[in-house]
């Protein structure tokens, strides 16, 4: 009761932020970077060689398509096939480089910094930019960017202060996240009607996720005009994944309707 109190009062407050945007006469700039985790491919196991490269194609193609230069963070894990970094999986982040995109790290094994022992995970960090560093420099390219597995900075400010002072150490900033969606559980459903070839799942799926994150898109507009007093660059967090690799240029295309235009982390 008290929950749906809350929701409604914060429905009311954000249908009055809209109203008095509406009212504005100034025009709004809807700017917004795109980023992607868990390169090179999230759930790569599920997928053939020929596969994984069929789908890091079209991601790319589209990302060219609609302009957009991306940050895409990278578990080096899973360029592994039975302990060692496999050449055709490595190739697929020269592609990404060579397509122009950035890459970051996402630590090697995307472990929680809510789970693990601190000085694991700080670790990790380091074994996840081994195979990224020398490729990215080999492209004029640097990784810069480091975005935490799960968006899990720490439970307490003394592992936070730790962790964020040895990642600016080691040359990193924090990649923020202000449109946070679970665009994953999406990715997993999909990704399954794929392999049982269920066409009308996997097409009512990707409308489906179109529209939610247009939906979410509205709420974190409303967030920025409530709390800022004004449309925020947003930094949108979607992953390598088969799902966009079908429907990324249906959401680049809604978002383009929007007005959007594309930043790129700098
Ligand atoms: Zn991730």
């Amino acid at each position: 009761m008290l929950a749906a109190m809350k929701r409604l009062l914060l429905l009311i407050a954000l249908a009055a932020s809209a109203a008095h945007v509406c009212a504005a006469p100034a025009a709004e700039s809807r700017r917004i970077a795109v980023t992607l985790d868990d390169l090179p491919l999230a759930q790569i196991d599920r997928y053939s060689a020929e596969q994984q490269e069929d789908l890091t194609r079209r991601v790319l193609a589209t990302l060219q398509k609609h302009q957009v230069k991306a940050v895409a963070f990278v578990n080096e894990s899973k360029l592994e096939v039975d302990g060692k970094v496999d050449a055709r999986r490595l190739h697929l982040l020269d592609e990404w480089l060579a397509a122009g995109q950035e890459l970051g790290n996402h630590g090697y094994a995307h472990l929680d910094l809510h789970t693990v022992d601190p000085d694991l995970w700080l670790a990790d960090v380091l074994r996840g930019e081994r195979q990224i560093k020398p490729l990215a420099a080999a492209h004029g390219s640097s990784v810069r960017w480091f975005r935490h597995p799960f968006l899990h900075l720490g439970r307490s400010p003394e592992i936070q202060q730790r962790t964020a002072a040895f990642l600016a150490e080691h040359g990193y900033r924090i990649a923020p996240v202000t449109i946070d969606n679970e665009e994953w559980i999406y990715a997993a459903a999909y990704a399954d009607a794929s392999a049982r070839g269920d066409r009308l799942r996997t097409a009512s799926l990707g409308e489906d996720y179109v529209r939610y994150m247009l939906t979410m898109i509205d709420f974190y507009e409303a967030q920025s005009r409530a709390i800022a007093g004004e449309l925020i660059p947003q930094t949108l967090l979607i992953h390598a994944n088969e799902l966009n690799a079908d429907w990324l240029d249906a959401l680049l295309t809604a978002l383009e309707g929007r007005g959007y235009q594309w930043v790129h982390a700098g």
